[in-house]
């Protein structure tokens, strides 16, 4: 990871012009607009955005193709921002920032919930009613609201969970109590058996999929998600810029934006839902509302692609019946993205340590050679030698 780390040049939104815009209190949201440029002189978009919405598959819902990813935003008027852009739908977890994140969206929804949908998930771990009743009442008190349009199931890593009965009582019970709406599962990890498992699913229980997609995804992911498309399952992408990552590679454009379109090109995925920490972010997402993908855009990714591929997980979890120890590979690779990629320690930290003791990193320590095998080329053996030292 040393090498890469060198390669890390662009702060990866910093290089916005923003000189266009006003920088007070909603940062320039609200003021002078026009097109906006990266320092390339990369034309990046029109802002403010008009907002372009689709269907969310059978909920009916329609939400605004570039929605907002809350799990990074640390400030409540980011996302009010958003909101004031025409952006109509935010997606939280119970468990980002340990609960703080529901706590910053509930502020940023306060006088215009009845213009959002909101998504949340339960905690990864809760298989129980108690715990999915325990974990809803918690999202609604943080939330200060009553119902959330979308529930999900957190983190689905096979087909088993989506058959979970006890699951499907609570969630059952909870829609007739009127506290959520829609029921949805989220996956990063055999992503496409976890969607077909949806698809095929005889009593076509959940209405949605958040799924990491982006332009290095195989595929049999692409395939999944349009029989979800099909079968009337909203498809919500996430992960769209395969993981942040900063690249000098580039010369100075930006891929963030062209991995954005690449996903929205795809009719069967209704939004993604990129994280914006700050308002340069959103400025640069937001924009990409109502834009095409270019050819320009398909170079971009080609090498984009190409700087990433050494150190880049596709958290397909194929390499994980090779290790003897049985160590969650893929789940230590992403909470490396979040740290390496997304600069954020605290969701890398909590995302490592759901990981049981025994499948973590530490198991390594026992091994005299790697026998892992990435599909992808990765060297396995150097994560989790960082995941290590990251969190030792
Ligand atoms: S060193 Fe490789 S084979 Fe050994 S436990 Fe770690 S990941 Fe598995
Ligand atoms: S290390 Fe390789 S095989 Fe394992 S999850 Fe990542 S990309 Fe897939």
């Amino acid at each position: 990871m040393g090498k890469k780390t060198g390669s890390i040049q662009i702060n990866r939104r910093d290089f916005l012009k923003v000189s266009a815009f006003t920088t007070t209190a909603a940062i320039g949201l609200t003021g002078i607009g026009g097109i906006l440029e990266s320092a390339a002189g990369q034309q990046v978009g029109m802002f403010p955005p008009n907002p372009v919405y689709r269907t969310l598959g059978r909920t009916g819902l329609k939400i605004t193709v570039v929605s907002f990813g809350a799990m990074l935003t640390p400030e409540h008027e980011v996302m009010r921002a958003a909101f004031d852009l025409g952006v109509n739908y935010v997606d939280t977890a119970r468990r980002y920032m340990n609960g703080r994140n529901e706590e910053i969206v509930g502020k940023a929804i306060q006088g215009i919930r009845d213009k959002l949908y909101i998504a949340t998930k339960t905690r990864p771990s809760s298989g129980t009613k108690q715990e999915i009743f325990e974990d809803v009442e918690t999202s609604l008190s943080k939330l200060k609201t009553d119902h959330v349009d979308v529930i999900q199931m957190h983190n689905l890593t096979s087909k088993e969970r989506v058959f979970s009965q006890e699951v499907r009582e609570a969630y059952v019970e909870l829609r007739k109590q009127g506290k959520v709406r829609f029921l949805g599962v989220t996956t990063h990890t055999n992503q496409a058996e976890v969607l077909n498992a949806v698809v095929d699913d005889p009593d076509k229980f959940f209405d949605t999929v958040l799924v990491g997609y982006n332009f290095t995804s195989p595929p049999e992911l692409k395939a999944a998600i349009k029989r979800a498309a099909a079968a009337g399952i909203g498809v919500i992408a996430m992960k769209t810029q395969a993981g942040g990552y900063q690249t000098g590679a580039l010369g100075g454009l930006s891929p963030h934006q062209a991995a954005l379109k690449w996903a929205l090109d795809d009719p069967n995925v209704t939004a993604a839902i990129p994280g914006m920490k700050d308002m340069s972010m959103l400025r640069e997402d937001m924009s990409v509302m109502g834009m095409k993908l270019t050819w320009k855009d398909r170079q971009i990714l080609n090498k984009y692609g190409q700087a990433i591929r050494p150190y880049y997980c596709h958290l397909c979890g194929e390499c994980e019946g090779t290790c003897p120890n049985h160590v969650a590979i893929s789940t230590i690779n992403r909470s490396l993205m979040y740290a390496e990629g997304y600069g954020n320690m605290e969701l890398a930290r909590s995302t490592y340590y759901e990981v049981p003791s025994m499948a973590r990193a530490s198991a390594c320590l026992g091994c005299s050679v790697c026998t892992a095998q990435c599909v992808n080329g990765l060297d396995i053996a150097s994560k989790m030698r960082t995941a290590l030292r990251m969190y030792a």
